[in-house]
């Protein structure tokens, strides 16, 4: 029987098992090597908030910098396809691999085998 996917989906290398983490979403239980994986850098604040914060404080603004949140979402396949994290690739796409932003401009990046994980897609206005 022909296969969808050469790795069956995972990122296993030979393990026979891995541990299985829980979904954000929806708490089911999924491999840690077929997970859905995005790393999350957000503000505490809002945009409006933290220039107020900055104005009163009496830290200089270059010295101080607020807080940031650092979180790793992992998600099922579901809830991945579900809230259009990943999304159905047709045959040939699906070959194409996604890589982290500290590997973009290495040799491997410039083949265009890669494509760039946590990407937003540029609307057509934006410059
Ligand atoms: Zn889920």
């Amino acid at each position: 029987m022909p296969k969808k996917r050469r790795n069956n989906g995972r990122n296993k290398m030979h393990k026979g098992h891995s541990d299985p983490v829980h979904c954000e979403n929806c708490k089911r239980l999924v491999p840690k090597d077929k997970a859905v994986k995005r790393f999350l850098i957000k503000n505490m604040v809002d945009q409006s908030s933290k220039r107020d914060i900055e104005e009163a404080s009496v830290y200089p603004k270059d010295e101080y910098s607020m807080p940031r949140l650092f979180i790793k979402n992992q998600y099922c396949v579901s809830c991945g396809i579900h809230a259009r994290i990943v999304r159905v690739r047709s045959n040939e796409n699906r070959r194409i691999r996604y890589i982290s932003n500290f590997r973009e401009g290495t040799e491997e990046a410039s083949h265009g085998l890669y494509k760039r994980a946590n990407q937003r897609s540029k609307k057509p206005n934006e410059k």
